[in-house]
């Protein structure tokens, strides 16, 4: 069960041209969610169909950060996604009553993508971002089952501790024929009111992660930006308003205006 083709996938049929971006983490906690939202809140601003697969089934995040309340509607088989800034999304989080822990096991995870993958209804997308559980657990296998063609980004920290789970995240690719889109390091530095950058996390680990990949896959895996902490962002992300459609993001060296450099 779980092979690709198993079940019909829009995403996988012959001639889609959606772009399917894995986002993963070694730890929770390194802005994984935030990173994706603001990606996918950047492109779909741009003019691309976006869509959100939450699949952090343990720790779902996404609804709030796009400020989304209202529950996905059912149009008979078909489950139609909830838009907030454009981009269709789905999560787990919209499925359980309250705030109610989530205790599920590997292959009832591994069936609950699917379901998100088959019976939503996202329509034609230019890009679907798929928000990954931290670590290297049984939903990134089953991503690479399910969508052999999806992309992995990396999300990090600077911290050397943090580079190496993130390593070992992004090498799941060299196991399942995945590609590595390219490496993301967050929270690299805070602007000092003086203009000095500190670097509450160290430096570096973005670029030993995208190293150490490239080294590990055999090609070029990119680092594609590094963003600082920037409490614009954070509180975007508490009232559910993505930094880079603020005005924030306009303000050069900041994280709004980095992560739409990226997108
Ligand atoms: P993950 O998905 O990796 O668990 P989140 O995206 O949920 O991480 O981020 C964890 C917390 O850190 C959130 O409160 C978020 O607002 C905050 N955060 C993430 N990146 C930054 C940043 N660059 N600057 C400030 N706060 C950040």
């Amino acid at each position: 069960r779980g092979s690709a083709g198993a079940k019909d996938i829009p995403f996988n049929r012959p001639g889609s041209l959606t772009r399917v971006y894995a986002v993963a983490s070694g730890k929770g906690g390194v802005g994984k969610s935030s990173v994706t939202v603001n990606l996918a809140a950047a492109m779909a601003a741009s003019g691309l169909r976006v869509g959100i697969v939450d699949a952090d089934v343990h720790g779902f995040s996404i609804p709030g950060l796009l400020g989304i309340t209202q529950p996905p509607t059912r149009v008979d088989e078909m489950i139609l996604p909830p838009v907030a800034y454009g981009i269709k999304t789905i999560s787990i989080g919209m499925f359980v009553a309250g705030n109610a822990p989530v205790a599920w096991r590997g292959p009832m995870l591994h069936r609950a993508l699917e379901q998100f993958l088959t019976d939503v209804y996202f329509g034609d997308l230019d890009v679907l971002f798929l928000d990954l559980p931290p670590g290297t657990g049984d939903i990134a296998i089953s991503v690479a089952q399910l969508l052999p063609q999806s992309e992995i980004l990396v999300v990090t920290t600077p911290q050397a501790a943090a580079a190496d789970v993130a390593e070992r995240a992004g090498s799941v690719a060299s196991q399942t024929g995945q590609s590595v889109a390219g490496v993301i390091e967050n929270m690299s530095w805070l602007q000092l009111p003086t203009g000095e950058r500190m670097e509450l996390f160290g430096s570096g680990g973005g670029d030993i992660v995208a190293k150490r990949l490239s080294e590990a896959l055999g090609k070029d895996i990119p680092l594609l930006g590094s963003i600082p902490l920037d409490v614009d962002l954070r509180t975007g992300g508490d009232s559910g308003a993505p930094v880079v459609l603020s005005e924030a993001a306009l303000v050069e060296g900041s994280a709004g205006a980095e992560l739409r450099r990226i997108a």
